[in-house]
């Protein structure tokens, strides 16, 4: 998937494998990023995508706050009428 589709380049910013990120300087590093689903599982392409290291730690603290929210209301024990 990194060569073909993401032409080795971060599918969000473009910045290209191997060097220097255009923002941050550091080598990029291309992981394999589960963008819609988090599951293991959940590996169709259309939820995988090739990102840089900014791009991925990116999504995945949205991530973390979500469910970081959703456990702090969870452990509050406050009924959510909004269901
Ligand atoms: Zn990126």
């Amino acid at each position: 998937m990194r060569v073909i589709r993401a032409k080795n380049k971060c599918e969000w910013c473009a910045a290209i494998n191997g060097k220097p990120h255009p923002l941050t300087g550091s080598i990029v590093v291309l992981t394999t990023a589960h963008v819609y689903d988090d599951r293991p599982e959940a590996s169709s392409l259309l939820n995988l995508a090739a990102l840089c290291q900014k791009c991925h730690n990116g999504h995945d603290a949205h991530d973390r706050i979500r469910r970081r929210r959703e456990r702090l209301h969870k452990e509050s024990g406050q009924i959510d009428l909004l269901l």
